[in-house]
């Protein structure tokens, strides 16, 4: 392996990746390509604690010195033109080239972007970077109005930090209900109930079609209604694009992101992909999913390395995703793909429950709302193969625990 392995990308996945490969005792040479002038860094503070705090800096994922200590040649700030797919390297900008004998593309994701008039007017932002952040951080600063598009996690956590930091907040969300891709509609109703009683303003079933300004710089947005909502800054969070682009061009196979096995290797076996641009058969729902989650972006990558060094398993990580919003902290643990009954513990009132979903008696997925043991119950069940009765979700946390204890105790029958 004197070519060794590149990493295209250095978010969560690819830095895992890296760090991963010399786990598995991978020895040879590893570069970790990333197209910002940072170190790597953790992106969910970036629509939470950051935005808010004049003084927060970017959460290294790790110091310099893990880099150097494992001999892993980050270089920042670097954007690849193409894979030479025959001649196993990459075209980098500026006429140069980098080899490999495996490569792992771990490119992520970018925000959708809305196609309407006044788009282009400064105060007009998504998240995906530091720098998004900061310029966030910044407007909102010197701002009143702040309207945002799109009542997804990304958009309904900025609502909450901007709101609690005295800001009129108004949500603009497309479809008829909040989080609608990812959660539950009890949860999506109990969120929305909360931030608006913190005064966030929430309309649901419409969406922008036009944003004025004044000396190119945002002033309001109309929504397709005709309301005039005044707006100095407009965050867009309307959902994300896989970057598939470097892939595609190389004859790589891509549908919704660069499919892969569930080893992670692409339609070239010399080339991997994890992360939120990878998509998969996943072992759980038997669909074709990309899942846009820190967990998944780690586990894959660790898997890849596994794969790199001839290990042979196969991806069968239970999902989990979490997301705080205001005085809300939401957890989920599953898919719900297909869940046909449902059980609900906990109070709404008391801003704590939890659905437990199921396909039959099979336990598919649980969404929590500051039930915490709840999650980490579920993580510990799902991953043991393990559905609780439905007495003993009602009866809670002690009795879930026995029965995980007594299932686990029983030799697996072959
Ligand atoms: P998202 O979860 O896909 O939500 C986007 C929302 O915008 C959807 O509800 C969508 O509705 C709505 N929308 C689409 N077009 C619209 C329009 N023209 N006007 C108004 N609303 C529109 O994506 P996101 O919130 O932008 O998040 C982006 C990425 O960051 C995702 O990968 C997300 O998982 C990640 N992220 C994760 C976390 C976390 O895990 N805690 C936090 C922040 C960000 P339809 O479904 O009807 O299209």
């Amino acid at each position: 392996m004197k070519n060794g392995v590149v990493i295209v990308g250095a978010g969560h996945a690819g830095v895992q990746a890296a760090a991963s490969l010399r786990e598995e005792g991978f020895d040879g040479p590893v570069v970790l390509i990333g197209d910002e002038n940072e170190l790597p860094y953790h992106k969910p503070p970036l629509s939470k604690t950051f935005i808010k705090d004049s003084e927060a800096k970017p959460q290294p994922m790790r110091g310099e010195a893990f880099y150097s200590g494992n001999a892993i040649d980050y270089r920042p700030g670097l954007w690849i033109d193409r894979i030479d797919l025959a001649g196993r390297k990459l075209e980098l900008a500026g006429a140069a080239s980098l080899a490999f004998d495996h490569l792992i593309l771990a490119t992520g994701s970018r925000p959708r972007k809305l196609p309407i008039a006044g788009i282009e007017l400064q105060g007009v932002v998504s998240l995906r970077s530091i720098a998004d952040a900061r310029l966030i951080r910044d407007l909102s600063s010197n701002c009143t109005d702040v309207v945002i598009l799109g009542g997804g996690f990304i958009g309904l956590e900025i609502a909450a930090t901007l709101r609690a930091g005295g800001r009129n907040v108004t949500v603009v969300e497309a479809a008829d209900r909040l989080l609608g891709r990812v959660v539950a509609p009890a949860i999506g109703s109990h969120v929305r109930q909360r931030l608006e009683a913190t005064g966030v303003r929430i309309l649901t079933g419409t969406t922008v079609s036009r944003l004025d300004g004044n000396d190119g710089r945002v002033s309001a947005a109309v929504t397709q209604d005709g309301e005039r909502l005044p707006a100095q800054l407009v965050i867009v969070g309307i959902g994300v694009i896989p970057n598939v682009e470097l892939a595609e061009a190389a004859g790589v196979t891509t549908s919704n992101g660069i499919c892969v096995d569930a080893q992670m290797r692409t339609s070239q076996p010399q080339i991997l992909s994890i992360g939120d641009v990878a998509s998969y058969r996943h072992w759980f729902t038997g669909n074709d999913v990309r899942l846009e989650s820190v967990q998944n972006a780690t586990d894959q990558a660790r898997l890849a390395a596994r794969t790199i060094v001839g290990h042979g398993d196969a991806y069968s990580a239970v999902p989990w995703f979490w997301s705080d919003i205001g005085d809300m902290k939401l957890q989920m643990v599953g898919l719900t793909t297909g869940a046909d009954n449902h059980i609900a513990v906990g109070e709404t009132s008391e801003n704590k429950f939890s659905i437990y979903h199921f396909i039959g008696d099979r336990l598919v997925a649980i969404e929590s709302v500051n039930r915490p043991t709840d999650h980490m119950m579920g993580r510990k069940m799902m991953a043991a193969g393990f559905s609780p009765t439905k007495a003993a979700v009602t009866a809670g946390a002690d009795a879930l625990k026995a029965d995980l204890a007594a299932y686990q105790a029983v030799p697996a029958t072959t």
